[in-house]
């Protein structure tokens, strides 16, 4: 075996992706590599990107990031779920809550339990018996022994960006403020040899990661490895994002509120309120979705309208020969589901466990291709439900996705719920049984039958099981302090709306 020589690893862009890589590759690595990070101030990030899921909790527990610290810094508060409105029909309203909801068999998920239910009179709603949903709803929020809460992040994605910037700085990554003009290729191996900068300076690296959001300065610009458009199962391809004063206490959820031609978003900070309009724009028009936006967001306009076009999709690679695309470079789906900071924690994990000891190994290439490939498509389908199970056909856009076609892989998940009340989870899928079922159900996803392992309890059994499960969340959440006055103990950050 031979001996080990330093990496020289460059990140290319220093927006939420940059720096999330950065941070990590300087604490996990350390002195075992030699980082630099490119970024432009001329040339900015995105600017979105504040609503996040459970698995950033664990991320930045990697890192040794103090959670109370971290939350200050980035003016978060803490998600149980996202609100659905609209979604299934106009005026109605699910919930996507983090959490499991009710107690699982190991044989059948608790829906089971809870239609057998329905048929002996038990007419509680699904939604009691999730205690993050509960919790969401009555606006209140605490840490619980065991994790037994489980939640996320809403945060200002570019103080998230500056808090992982010092942190990956305070560990050694060096940092280069210019515009990459080139990425020079080896002439012989066909690999990224350097990145040259408007300036004339070269930065030289072994394994290069490309975050230079949709540019795709590497991945595409230089190695051109293709892209897969998915934006005939998601055809939302715009975005306006704009910043608002609070007007109210921040809630523990972020909301997405469907209309004709797609859906919008709220999400609460603690010194703000961050919130957007998707759309297709073959049926709305900027100017419109314009008008929308700002008519119907709350509190003083902080920013001014942030316009970004996409094309969901993704590279064909997303590693190839010493390039790795991570964040908005390596594809893009739309946040409805808040999953894109997760696919970059994912790569980064990822790229870290892969790391290549010498020259590259085609075998961690194709290993890595398959399995961030295996994510994105399961995000893909589970976003397509939202669009393809629904009752709307108000508008051509809803008549659109009413009658597309959807892959077979979803099909498959749709119809054997709808059959049997059941849902496998594969190949360590984000989303778990209790995702799909709220959502499915919320969208109007009945099934048909459910396990019989459900009518081996007798009336009294079913009863004690039902009514405890309720009771225990009930008490739960009557227990929990509000969500304002819980952060504002916890890691209020100046200038915070106060209750
Ligand atoms: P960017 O933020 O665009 O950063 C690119 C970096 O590359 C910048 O630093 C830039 O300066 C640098 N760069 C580019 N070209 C050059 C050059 N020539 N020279 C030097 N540097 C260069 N994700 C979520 O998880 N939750 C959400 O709620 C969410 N909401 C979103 C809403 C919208 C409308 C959109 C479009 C995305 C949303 N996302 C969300 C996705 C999220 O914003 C991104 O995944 C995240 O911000 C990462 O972006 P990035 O770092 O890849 O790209």
């Amino acid at each position: 075996m031979s001996g080990y020589t330093k990496r020289r690893i460059v990140v290319a862009g220093g927006g939420t992706a940059g720096w999330m890589a950065a941070a990590a590759l300087a604490r996990t690595m350390g002195d075992a590599i030699e980082l630099t990070l490119v970024e432009s101030d001329a040339i900015g990030t995105v600017g979105v990107g504040e609503s996040t899921i459970p698995p950033l909790v664990t991320y930045n527990r990697l890192l040794g990031i103090g959670e109370a610290d971290f939350m200050r810094e980035t003016q978060a508060t803490f998600k149980l779920g996202i609100e659905f409105e609209n979604w299934k029909r106009d005026g109605e309203s699910y919930f996507h809550s983090f959490g499991l909801t009710g107690r699982d068999h190991w044989s059948a998920g608790f829906q089971h339990f809870w239609m057998h239910g329905l048929t002996k009179g038990h007419s509680a709603s699904y939604d009691d018996y999730c205690l993050e949903l509960q919790a969401a709803h009555a606006s209140r929020f605490a840490h619980l022994p065991d994790n037994r809460m489980n939640y996320a992040y809403q945060l200002d994605s570019s103080l998230y960006a500056a808090f992982l910037r010092r942190m990956a700085e305070a560990d050694g990554a060096r940092r280069v403020e210019g515009k990459i003009a080139r990425v020079e290729l080896d002439g012989a191996s066909g690999d990224i040899a350097a990145l040259v900068l408007e300036s004339g300076t070269r930065v030289e690296g072994d394994l290069f990661i490309d975050c230079t959001g949709f540019r795709a300065l590497l991945i595409e610009g230089a190695l051109q490895v293709g892209y897969d458009d998915w934006s005939h199962y998601l055809p939302c391809d715009s975005a306006i994002a704009v910043q608002t004063s609070s007007v109210r206490p921040p809630i523990p959820y972020t909301r997405a509120i469907a209309h004709d031609a797609g859906w919008q978003w709220r999400i609460p900070l603690q010194h703000r309120q961050g919130n957007g309009i998707v759309y297709c724009s073959r049926y709305l028009d900027r100017e419109v979705a314009l008008d929308r936006l700002v008519s119907t967001v709350e509190g003083t306009r902080l920013t001014e309208p942030n316009f970004i076009r996409f094309v969901t999709g993704a590279r064909r690679k997303q590693w190839h020969r010493n390039c790795v695309a991570v964040g908005l470079s390596g594809g893009f789906m739309e946040p409805l589901e808040s999953t894109s900071i997760h696919l970059i924690q994912r790569a980064v994990l990822r790229l870290i466990r892969m790391m290549p000891m010498g020259a590259v190994s085609e075998r961690d290439v194709a290993e890595f291709n398959e399995q961030q490939m295996t994510d994105m498509l399961q995000v893909r389908d589970f976003l397509i439900l939202h669009y393809k199970a629904t009752e709307r056909r108000d508008s051509p856009f809803w008549r659109q996705c009413g009658d597309m076609e959807i892959p077979e892989s979803l099909t498959q998940k749709i119809e054997l719920f709808r059959e049997t009340g059941r849902v496998f989870r594969k190949n360590e899928e984000l989303f778990a049984e209790n995702s799909w079922v709220q959502v499915m159900m919320g969208q109007g996803i009945t099934p048909q039958a459910y396990h019989p392992v459900a009518t081996k309890l007798s009336d009294e059994e079913l009863h004690h099981l039902l009514a405890g499960l309720r009771d225990s969340v009930a008490k739960t959440v009557a227990s929990l302090p509000q969500h304002d006055a819980y952060v504002a103990h916890y890691c209020g950050a100046q200038n915070a709306v106060a209750a």
